[in-house]
């Protein structure tokens, strides 16, 4: 019933009418009273306070001024034409400039009337104007009820001139709201409201829109932050109660031969507390009966493959086979490698698929792959094709998860009759608080520690000024016998400058350290794949000293003997590309060295960014950084999450603290009534069942 009426088309609200109504819904989607009400105020504005003239000035964001109107006119001809209004009080007098409705505006001002003007000062000519200013005569003014929290609504300019800026969705709201008291439902149990402390629906949206005080309005952008992530973390909880219920999983529930040779007699080194414990979880997941999910987050160099390679396994323990699959043939190659290395003395079964797979050796892996013989397939997105079939697939490893999407994974699940488990591995650290909402459906296990003996690596941000220190810095390294990385930024709209620097930076560099003395390698992603594997796999051979690149090396290669990165144009990455690039050093037991090369002239972000590498070396701590400069929208991994999240007040990167408990509310929720059946949940079932776009349904549930 009350549903209903908000779902009552705008157009009925009276000031509305069919043609308002249409660019509503064109400009902001607002085709209810339901919609309307949802739309939120950015921010308030203090209507009961005045500035005299005097004391406007072009940084002051919004003024409230008071006078009369003593001269207007037109001036300028066609395109140019302008309308100036000068307004006075005692202390001053104002221009006021309108570059549009000129026609409208002249015929509805008086001159010699008091009106209340409201504007953003800015200045022209070294005086300062307000132009477009919002116009209301003195006894309009006087006549509504004034507050000192004005709400004011995102607007346009087609808005604008059809008359629907802030101050009539303003008017509107205040029109509406009357009508809908009673008719606003509570979507929240009351249990959760009063534990929370929360207030009520109905209440909250008023607040939002017309806030009785400064507390009431906290409070009711509180509640309905807490709404708004309360509801997804039900959904998310509810998915991944799902999945573990509907989808059974391969039983690993031995602990054979391979491990324990591995453990006993293979492994090079002790593995970290955070290692251990890490593989406890996985191992916990793999013999439980049911599909695992897991993300594995780690720092880079801080140990992720190893576990893979002891789940892997565990599988082999168990009779099953394993993929693990990485974002680049390189990479693909490197794991090859070292998996190489660590089961040199087992007898295992192993090979590498890529898309350079030669033909025979291609259907040599097919055929063991069909027999079972082959126990695990290490490659890229080639072993995603269809014609790619395992006998018995029990355990997928991805590396470096943001390059892959959600409907990638999802072919890799169907390679079995049942969905094999699925350990996905990331360098990209991610928020705890994002992480609990994106891969809310996900188990996340955290390695939070690096092999003992890692030297730290030391930091710096240079200035252009230093370039010829920072050559004899790299000669002294070279001469150790240590081998550099030399970064440059590549940017899709600057390409070709990009390039350009790129050349340069190469030439400069080639000319400094000349052969046959110095080998310098080049690659970047305009080169054919086959030299720029060439050229990488000369660094990583230890054939050339210095490696100059765009950022294809940005993921996980490994060349332990590098032991210097040199980042130009720092000031252009991203905090966590950055740090994805010191990652590439510190590999080895040497001292390694970061070096962050910037113009001078670097913004306050920038200044930021550069000041956080160098004061840590913890990739949770500059994931956190990184969130709140650029908003939890741009990280990586989070356009691939598969979870829509549309928020439009809670802010992942600033509404943590939020984020827990409406998280522990869901929990507690779905833990005593995982089906909504108790009466006083009922107002979250009928919320779900109302919302059209519902991705979980409810009464599938078993
Ligand atoms: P990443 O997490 O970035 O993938 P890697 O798995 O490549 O890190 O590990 C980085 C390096 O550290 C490798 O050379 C690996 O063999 C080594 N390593 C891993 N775990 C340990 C450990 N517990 N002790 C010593 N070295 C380790
Ligand atoms: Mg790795």
């Amino acid at each position: 019933m009350s549903e209903q009426f908000l779902q009552t088309s705008i157009a009925y609200l009276k000031g509305v009418g069919p043609k308002r109504a249409e660019t509503l819904e064109k400009q902001l989607n607002i085709k209810t009273y339901g919609d309307l009400i949802h739309h939120f105020p950015f921010r308030y504005e203090d209507r009961t306070k005045f500035y005299s003239i005097a004391e406007v000035h072009p940084n002051l964001p919004y003024v409230q001024l008071k006078g009369k109107i003593t001269f207007m006119e037109e001036v300028g001809a066609a395109r140019k034409k302008r309308l100036i209004a000068r307004l006075k009080d005692e202390s001053g007098q104002v221009d006021l400039v309108w570059f549009k409705g000129i026609k409208f505006i002249k015929s509805a001002i008086k001159i010699g009337e008091q009106y209340v003007v409201f504007a953003k000062p800015s200045s022209f000519n070294q005086k300062v104007n307000l132009v477009h200013p919002e116009m209301e005569s003195l006894v309009e003014y006087k006549n509504a009820v004034q507050s000192s929290m004005q709400p004011v609504y995102p607007s346009t300019e087609t808005l604008n001139k059809m008359g629907l800026g802030s101050k009539t969705i303003a008017k509107l709201n205040k029109r509406l709201f009357p009508q809908l008291e009673g008719k606003i439902d509570e979507n929240i149990p009351s249990t959760i409201l009063e534990e929370y402390n929360l207030i009520g629906r109905e209440e909250a949206l008023r607040n939002l829109h017309f806030p009785q005080s400064i507390e009431k309005l906290q409070a009711a952008q509180y509640r309905m932050k807490f709404e708004e992530l309360f509801l997804i973390q039900l959904e998310l909880i509810k998915l991944k109660l799902l999945k573990t219920q509907k989808s059974r999983g391969f039983v690993f529930d031995k602990i054979g031969a391979y491990f324990l040779d591995f453990y006993d007699n293979q492994l090079p080194f002790e593995l970290t507390q955070a290692q251990k414990r890490v593989l406890k979880e996985i191992r916990k997941d793999l013999g439980s009966g049911n599909q695992m999910n897991r993300l594995l987050q780690g720092d880079v160099g801080s140990g992720k493959t190893i576990v893979a390679l002891m789940s892997i396994l565990m599988a082999m323990d168990n009779g099953y086979q394993s993929a693990l699959m990485a974002p680049t043939e390189i990479l693909a190659t490197q794991h090859f490698d070292s998996v190489k290395e660590f089961l040199d003395q087992m007898n295992v079964k192993y090979a590498l698929l890529t898309g350079s797979t030669k033909t025979a050796e291609r259907r040599r892996i097919d055929e063991e792959l069909q027999s079972g013989e082959l126990q695990l397939l290490i490659g890229t997105h080639a072993l995603l094709e269809d014609k790619v079939k395992f006998k018995n697939l029990g355990l997928a490893v991805i590396d470096e998860q943001h390059r892959f999407g959600v409907a990638q994974r999802a072919k890799l699940w169907r390679k079995n009759t049942q969905a094999p488990h699925v350990l996905i591995m990331t360098a990209t650290p991610i928020p705890r608080t994002l992480a609990m909402t994106l891969y809310g459906d996900l188990e996340v296990s955290v390695i939070d520690e690096l092999p003992p003996g890692r030297k730290e690596i030391k930091t710096v941000h240079w200035y252009e000024s230093k370039r010829l220190r920072l050559f004899g810095f790299m000669d002294e390294e070279i001469k150790k016998g240590r081998q550099i990385y030399v970064v440059y930024p590549l940017i899709e709209e600057s390409e070709k400058m990009d390039y350009a620097n790129l050349e340069e930076g190469y030439q400069h560099l080639f000319k400094r350290f000349p052969p046959p003395k110095y080998k310098v390698s080049i690659v970047h992603g305009k080169m054919p794949a086959d030299t720029k594997a060439f050229e990488m796999n000369r660094f990583v051979r230890g054939e050339t000293d210095i490696m100059v690149s765009t950022t294809v090396i940005e993921v996980g290669v490994n060349v332990p003997n590098a032991s210097v990165m040199i980042i130009e144009s720092a000031e252009r990455f991203g905090l966590s590309q950055l740090h994805q690039l010191r990652g590439r050093v510190g590999r080895g037991a040497e001292q390694s060295y970061c070096i962050l090369m910037t113009g001078n002239k670097l913004s306050n972000d920038g200044k930021l960014r550069m000041k956080t590498m160098t004061a840590t070396n913890d990739g949770f701590q500059i994931a956190e950084v990184d969130m709140k400069l650029r908003g939890p929208g741009d990280l990586q991994g989070t356009q691939q999450s598969g979870t829509p999240i549309n928020l439009k007040l809670a802010n992942l990167a600033t509404d943590g603290d939020i984020i827990e408990v409406a998280r522990d509310a869901a929990k507690s929720i779905l833990k005593t009534d995982p089906n909504l059946d108790l009466p006083q949940n009922a107002c979250l079932l009928n919320f779900f069942r109302n919302k059209k776009r519902e991705k979980v349904n409810w009464s599938r549930i078993s």
